[in-house]
């Protein structure tokens, strides 16, 4: 093989385009990343844009069908309502924000999306109605402009720009080349409140309904924070938001929270009525948490204890 390509230049060339087409690829497959083993019905129908209300009916769904995770599971969440969960770890927190963006197929029960059963419905259509911000962002090797349109691909410059105002992104008009600078391999030109911004432009300018915030459990500097607070307020704005929230600052933030324990809602309320509750278990949570023991831990404790 060496010997054919030594000289011919045009087979190099060709092979190094290639190769970036390969790691193209790559980064692509990192980023949509969850393998799918849901298939689209026959029949499946685009998903209809309402408010974005989600109500899980009477689930059951384990990884292993001897195992349920979530037995007769119910929740319901009014369009427009921001719920955080938290839980210990293994509680199901994961779990729930993969069945609201159908990952997996349930066993019994229905997950309804603005009333339509998620499982009638094409995962494209489904992929629109929801923006998630994950814990860890994953960036291209490529321009800030691109990361960000990334949300919605066919997006003019103008609105990547507007995005990203709105995503508190000031930081981009420092960097050497404005938004044509290229963020380094999953962005390590950046620091992690500026990845964490990029992501929540991303989900600005995807406009769903439907916003899923799997929080990162490493808290970042004062400034970042209230940057990306500031970032995450406008994404939330007028939708629904189901969050995996673990620090304290964000869980003043929503309207309800529900507390999880082994697959199961152990309570369910405005924080103020968790806090009234003598014995409950979020109330005790939060006097840990003052004291700067973050949510899951906190609630491990708490698990542990009883
Ligand atoms: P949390 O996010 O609250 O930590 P998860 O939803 O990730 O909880 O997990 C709930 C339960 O499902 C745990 O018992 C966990 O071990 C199990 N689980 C999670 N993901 C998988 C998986 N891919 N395969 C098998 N079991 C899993
Ligand atoms: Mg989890």
């Amino acid at each position: 093989v060496f010997r054919i390509l030594h000289g011919s230049r045009d087979l190099a060339v060709a092979l190094v385009e290639i190769e970036q087409h390969v790691n193209y690829l790559g980064e692509t497959l990192r980023v949509v990343g969850v393998p799918h083993e849901v298939v689209d019905d026959e029949d499946a129908k685009a998903f209809k844009r309402g408010g974005g209300a989600i109500r899980f009916e009477n689930v059951t769904f384990g990884y292993a069908e001897t195992k349920p995770v979530l037995r007769n599971f119910t929740l319901d969440i009014p369009a427009g309502q921001k719920v955080g969960v938290v839980g210990p770890s293994g509680a199901g927190k994961s779990t729930i924000i993969h069945l609201v963006q159908r990952l997996h197929d349930i066993q019994a029960g229905r997950v309804l999306i603005d009333g339509q059963d998620a499982r009638t419905l094409t995962q494209e259509s489904l992929r629109f109605a929801i923006a998630v911000v994950p814990q860890e962002i994953s960036l291209f090797h490529r321009t800030v402009m691109e990361n960000i349109r990334f949300g919605r691909p066919e997006a003019t410059d103008e609105e990547v720009r507007e995005a990203a105002a709105a995503a508190h992104c000031h930081f981009i008009d420092d960097l050497p080349q404005g938004y044509e600078t290229i963020v380094g391999d999953r962005g390590a030109k950046l620091s992690g409140g500026q990845r964490q911004r990029v992501g929540i432009a991303r989900a600005i300018l995807k406009n769903a309904p439907i916003v899923i915030l799997d929080e990162a459990t490493s808290a970042l500097d004062t400034e970042s924070e209230i940057e990306v607070q500031k970032a995450l307020d406008r994404l939330t704005k007028d939708r629904t938001v189901i969050a995996v929230a673990h620090r304290l600052s964000t869980l003043t933030s929503f309207d309800r929270i529900v507390v999880l324990m082994n697959g199961r809602v152990a309570e369910d309320g405005s924080i103020e009525e968790l806090l009234k509750k003598e014995k409950g278990v979020f109330a005790r949570m939060w006097g840990l948490q003052i004291r700067g023991i973050s949510v899951d831990v906190a609630l491990e404790q708490q698990h542990d204890d009883s």
